[in-house]
């Protein structure tokens, strides 16, 4: 779990950066900033939970008052935060806008407009807090890359095993559902996302498992994820070819994905742009003949959440940080035919990258 001295610092860096902005408050809600800041895990509902930092003085978590015992059981009570709770009669917007009055405040983009439309109601001025809280989070603590590591090794873990599961007969959804267990069997709080795309189900990036049932000599994309009890998320992608030897076309095509992966890893350090680590992985694909079936961006952000600053993407120019953790994730989808994708963790360095994910990246044949 994240510790007191850490959520401390957090919050530090996040009054500085409210009174950089000019607002007198950060409202964060329910969700990953909440859980980043205060470690508090609360899900988004109609009764307003909200974390307000201001620029000046103590930050003070607003609870409804039959969520306060959950409040204090978590490290809000470590960190010795003023726990203000409001009772079912009341209105809880305006004891925020009592805290800063007249305020403008930034909040959590990704809050609920009906709490973004009472805080309006109350008096306040409303402005997204999202950039505010990328800058936070897009660099990652020595603590976090530890808990992105932990969750890697669990994924790992699971793709290890994977020949236990995926055989020719068994259907996408009863292969999806071992996978499930298996993700939680490897430490995983939840499990977040399951991928299993079979032969031209393969050429979809975002597959749901269905009743298809793998055949001998398909190609299959695995794209596993979850989230572990400390809140951090692993996301991999492995892509296999069942109960038979690969065809040469696939052979080919696999080939260049893996050169592909790889020139992306290379490109990482540092001060180098996100675009230009989209821009190897593409190059690579695009010389290689199938440019036009490299249909999404080359990867996204991960911590808290699986899908967050930065986007690996082009024109994206920002300069990925050292402690920037991120997938690289390069697709080929050949539409009715099959499709590959390999899909790491990495966080930049001041002298490269870090590479969380260690199972093989060669085309394994399983079953
Ligand atoms: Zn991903
Ligand atoms: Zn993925």
């Amino acid at each position: 779990m994240t510790t007191t001295g850490e959520l401390q610092a957090r919050l530090a860096r996040c009054r500085e950066q409210t009174a950089a902005g000019g607002f007198a408050a950060f409202v964060a809600g329910p969700g990953a900033e909440l859980r980043y800041l205060c470690g508090h895990d609360v899900h988004l509902n109609e009764r307003l939970t909200a974390l307000i930092v201001p620029a000046d003085g103590d930050p003070v978590l607003l609870t409804p008052v039959l969520e306060r015992s959950l409040a204090l059981a978590s490290p809000v009570a470590d960190l010795g935060l003023d726990v203000l709770a409001w009772a079912e009669t009341e209105d809880p917007y305006p004891l925020i806008a009592g805290l800063v009055p007249g305020g403008r405040v930034a909040v959590s983009e990704r809050m609920w407009a009906q709490h973004v439309f009472g805080l309006q109601r109350a008096g306040l001025r409303v402005t997204g807090g999202g950039a505010l809280m990328s800058a936070l989070r897009a660099v990652k603590s020595a603590e976090e890359v530890a808990s992105l590591r932990a969750a890697a090794r669990a994924i790992d873990s699971v793709h290890a095993g994977i020949e236990r599961w995926l055989r020719p007969g068994r259907t996408e959804t009863a292969v999806a559902a071992d996978l499930h267990a298996a993700i939680r069997d490897a430490g995983h709080a939840q499990v977040d996302f399951v991928i299993v795309a079979s032969g031209p189900h393969g050429a979809n990036p975002h597959h749901e498992p269905g009743d298809r049932a793998v055949e001998a000599g398909d190609m299959v994309v695995v794209d596993i994820g979850g989230t572990m009890p400390d809140g951090y998320c692993s996301d991999s992608t492995r892509t296999y070819v069942v109960g038979g030897d690969p065809s040469k076309e696939m052979t080919a095509m696999y080939d260049v994905l893996r050169a592909a992966q790889q020139a992306a890893r290379d490109t990482v350090r540092a001060g180098v742009s996100a675009e230009r680590v989209d821009a190897a992985a593409r190059d690579v694909i695009t010389a290689g003949g199938y440019g036009a079936a490299f249909i999404h961006r080359t990867g996204h952000g991960i911590g808290l959440e699986t899908h967050e600053e930065p986007y690996i993407v082009g024109g994206n120019h920002a300069p990925l940080a050292a402690g920037s953790a991120f997938s690289i994730e390069p697709g080929i989808y050949l539409d009715g035919r099959f499709g590959a994708r390999i899909e790491d963790i990495v966080v930049a360095t001041g002298t490269g990258i870090d590479v969380l994910n260690a199972t093989t990246r060669e085309l394994r044949v399983v079953g």
